[in-house]
C-alpha cells in the first residue's frame, strides 16, 4: 500500500467513520478514489486533511466529510444516473461514479470543466460526462435523473432541477439562509416535494452564466497549479464548504484567507 492509500484509510477512519458515517460502500469509495490527484501538487501533503482546499479560479475541492455525507444522503444502489451541479475538481463526481451507473456533472467555469474532464478520463472514470454550462438549468437532454446533487449554495431550489428529478429521487442542495447555509434533502413524490433538513454547511455560491479564459490563454493541469495561480482566488467567491471550526479557511494555504 502506498503512502496515499495509507492516508486515505486514515482519513476514512478518523474523519468519516469516527463522525458516524457508516455506509460501507461510501467509505470504500472514499478509500478507493485517489483524492490527492484532484488537488495541486503543492498541496498533496494536505490532500487528506479535514478541510477544503483551493483548486484555482477561486474554487475549492470539498472537505472529505462533506463529500462523504452528501454521497451517503443519496443512498445510491448502483443503477442510478446522477446529475451533479458544480464539478469543481471532479472529486465528488469520481466518488459518485464509483457508486452509480453514470454521472453528468455541470461546471460554469469552463477551464475547470475541461481540466476535470481530462483528469477523470485519465483516471479511468469512463462513466462521467463533464459539461461547461450554467448548472441552474440542469442538463435537460439527460433528464430524468435518479438523483441530483448541487455542490454550490443557492437562495432557493431551482425549478429546472426539480423538473429533471425522477419520481422518488433525492436532490441535495445547500440553501443560503442569510446567517447560515443549510443542506436540504428534497425528494420528489409525484407532484409533491418532501423536504428534510440535514446539516449546517458552507459552500461557494451558485452563480449565473459561464466563465471562460480569454482565447489562447494557457490551461494548467490541477497538479501543476502554482502558488500564484492559487493566490488569484477571488475572495468575493465566499467561504469554502466546511469552513469554520476544524475546517476554518485560515488553515488553507491561501494568502488572503
Ligand atoms: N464538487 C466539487 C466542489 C464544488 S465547489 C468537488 O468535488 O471538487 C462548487 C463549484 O460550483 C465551483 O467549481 C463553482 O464554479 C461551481 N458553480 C457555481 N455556480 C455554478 C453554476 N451555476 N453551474 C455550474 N457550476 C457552478
Amino acid at each position: 500500500m502506498n503512502d496515499y492509500a495509507v492516508a486515505r484509510r486514515r482519513m476514512v477512519r478518523e474523519q468519516l467513520a469516527a463522525a458516524g458515517l457508516d455506509d460501507r460502500r461510501v467509505l470504500q469509495a472514499m478509500e478507493a478514489v485517489p483524492r490527492h490527484r484532484f488537488v495541486p501538487r503543492l498541496l498533496h501533503h494536505r490532500a487528506h486533511q479535514d478541510c477544503a482546499l483551493p483548486i484555482g479560479f477561486g474554487q475549492t475541492i470539498s472537505r472529505p466529510f462533506t463529500v462523504a455525507l452528501m454521497t451517503c444522503l443519496l443512498d445510491l444502489r448502483g443503477h442510478e444516473r446522477v446529475l451533479e451541479i458544480g464539478t469543481g475538481s471532479g472529486y465528488q463526481a469520481a466518488v459518485l461514479a464509483t457508486l452509480c451507473r453514470e454521472v453528468v456533472t455541470v461546471e460554469r467555469v469552463a477551464p475547470l470543466a475541461r481540466r476535470s474532464g481530462r483528469l477523470l478520463a485519465e483516471l479511468g472514470f469512463a462513466n462521467v460526462e463533464v459539461r461547461a454550462a450554467d448548472g441552474r438549468e440542469g442538463a435537460p437532454d439527460g433528464a430524468p435523473f435518479d438523483a441530483i446533487v448541487v455542490t454550490a449554495c443557492a437562495p432557493h431550489l431551482p425549478t429546472a432541477l426539480v423538473a429533471q428529478l425522477a419520481d422518488g429521487g433525492y436532490l441535495l442542495l445547500p440553501v443560503d439562509k442569510g446567517r447560515e447555509q443549510i443542506l436540504y434533502r428534497y425528494q420528489r413524490r409525484g407532484d409533491e416535494v418532501m423536504i428534510e433538513r440535514s446539516v449546517s454547511c458552507r459552500f461557494v455560491p451558485l452563480l449565473p452564466g459561464i466563465q471562460d479564459l480569454p482565447p489562447g490563454a494557457l490551461e494548467t493541469a490541477v497538479e501543476d497549479l502554482t502558488a500564484d495561480q492559487l493566490a488569484t482566488d477571488d475572495p468575493a467567491a465566499g467561504p469554502a464548504d466546511g469552513a469554520g471550526g476544524p475546517t476554518d479557511p485560515s488553515r488553507l494555504d491561501r494568502p488572503h484567507a
